[in-house]
């Protein structure tokens, strides 16, 4: 067996010149974060529709019946909420009990 460890034709790794000089521009995008309010839509979801309640309070917080948690009105927090174990969970002992 011949190990051909021949020279590899010029190629020389460079070191020092790779792409590490261009630096990801992030020009501090600081978006506003406005405060959402409870839209009324959302209670017409058929997967929130079971659980979701508006905060009687605050505009701006969506309450879980099933939980009795209280959440910032966005609709990303509410998903989020919903897909939650423990909120399956309880929405899931929550409808046994009513057959019972
Ligand atoms: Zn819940």
């Amino acid at each position: 067996m011949i190990c051909d460890d021949s020279d590899n034709d010029g190629y020389h790794t460079v070191v020092g010149t790779g792409p590490t000089s261009s630096k990801i521009a992030r020009t501090g995008q600081k978006r506003k974060h406005y405060k959402q309010k409870f839209k009324d839509e959302w209670l017409s979801n058929k997967d929130y529709v079971s659980w979701l309640q508006k905060h009687s309070k605050d505009q701006y917080k969506a309450v879980c019946s099933t939980c009795d948690a209280t959440m910032n009105a966005e609709l990303s927090i509410i998903k989020r909420h919903s897909e939650g174990t423990k909120h399956k969970q309880k929405l899931k002992t929550l409808h046994s009990n009513i057959n019972l």
